[in-house]
């Protein structure tokens, strides 16, 4: 009987997508108590930005991890969305601006001169507790706001865009430094782009990953970095995988690159490790 087949099928199908939806509600929770229990599971990964103009690692982009007790790595692009929809972002943005405002202090007192940048959310710059957060953050471990980027991808300064503007300005004004991610892929009009209060362009890695390979990409990030830099921002490459396209980048006058040819994010250890080797090699 097709009818009974068919509701069957139906109810079966309702059936795995609660499955999946109580693997994302306990995902969720173990999310909370890892936050809230800060007991090493989550943890910030630095991944090097080379300043093409000095030859210098000045800065690095913040990433997080998350490695639960059952030995299972988790996506950040999985549980950062999972954190969006449930709200949990704002406490989850909250620990890693204190983590990497922490760091930046405590490489400054080592006599490292490191700025960093965060990712950070549409509701995060929306909720009325990020900016007396930061600021706060700040001043308690004595870091000038101009040592931090905040990286916000079009999609998220759209959103909310008139507090998400208004929050931004009040970013600048402390002195801290915007910077548009994944640009190029998304929705950004250039008359939009021409009124965002940014300092920085982050060109996707879509146009930077086989960027040695492809004339048109070549072409797309040349055009870009000229129009960045005749608007007033700086230009970042992420996703350089290779040493054709880091020349091709600094001969494009591109400002910074980033990418696994130079290192993939890395705990701080392993990332003090690195800089030491790098400083030594170069
Ligand atoms: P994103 O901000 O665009 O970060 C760049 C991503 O590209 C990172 O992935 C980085 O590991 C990866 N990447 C860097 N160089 C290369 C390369 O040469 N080749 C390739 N194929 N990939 C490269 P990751 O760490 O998996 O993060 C994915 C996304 O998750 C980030 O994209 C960001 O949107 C989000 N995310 C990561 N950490 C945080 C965080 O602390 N807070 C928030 N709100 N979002 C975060
Ligand atoms: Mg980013
Ligand atoms: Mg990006
Ligand atoms: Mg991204």
């Amino acid at each position: 009987d097709t009818a009974a087949q068919d509701s069957h099928e139906i109810y079966y199908y309702q059936d795995g997508e609660d499955e999946e939806h109580l693997a994302r509600l306990k995902l969720i929770d173990e999310l909370k108590q890892a936050l809230t229990n800060d007991d090493g599971q989550l943890f910030m990964a630095y991944q090097p930005k080379l300043n093409l103009k000095t030859q210098q690692i000045d800065k690095v982009e913040a990433l997080i991890r998350w490695h639960k007790p059952d030995g299972q790595w988790v996506s950040p692009e999985l549980f950062i969305d999972l954190a969006e929809q449930s709200g949990l972002i704002v406490d989850l943005t909250q620990w890693v601006v204190s983590t990497v405002v922490k760091q930046v202090a405590e490489w400054q007192q080592q006599g490292i001169s490191m700025k960093a940048a965060i990712n950070v959310s549409a509701q995060d710059i929306a909720h009325d507790d990020f900016f007396p957060h930061l600021e706060a953050e700040l001043s308690r471990f004595k870091v000038p706001p101009a040592l931090i980027t905040v990286e916000l991808t079009e999609r998220d300064m759209i959103e909310n865009e008139e507090k998400g503007i208004a929050a931004l300005k009040a970013l600048k004004a402390l002195g801290v430094m915007i910077s548009l991610d994944d640009y190029g892929v998304g929705q950004t009009s250039l008359g939009r782009l021409k009124m965002l209060p940014i300092d920085e362009l982050k060109l996707d890695k879509v146009f930077i990953l086989k960027l040695d390979e492809s004339q048109q990409d070549q072409h797309i990030v040349q055009s870009t970095i000229t129009l960045g830099h005749q608007l007033g921002f700086s230009v970042v490459a992420e996703g350089v995988e290779n040493l054709a396209s880091l020349n091709l980048l600094d001969q494009m006058q591109c400002d910074y690159a980033q990418g696994y040819y130079l290192s993939k994010p890395l705990p701080s250890a392993e990332f003090l490790n690195w800089l030491g080797d790098y400083h030594q090699a170069g």
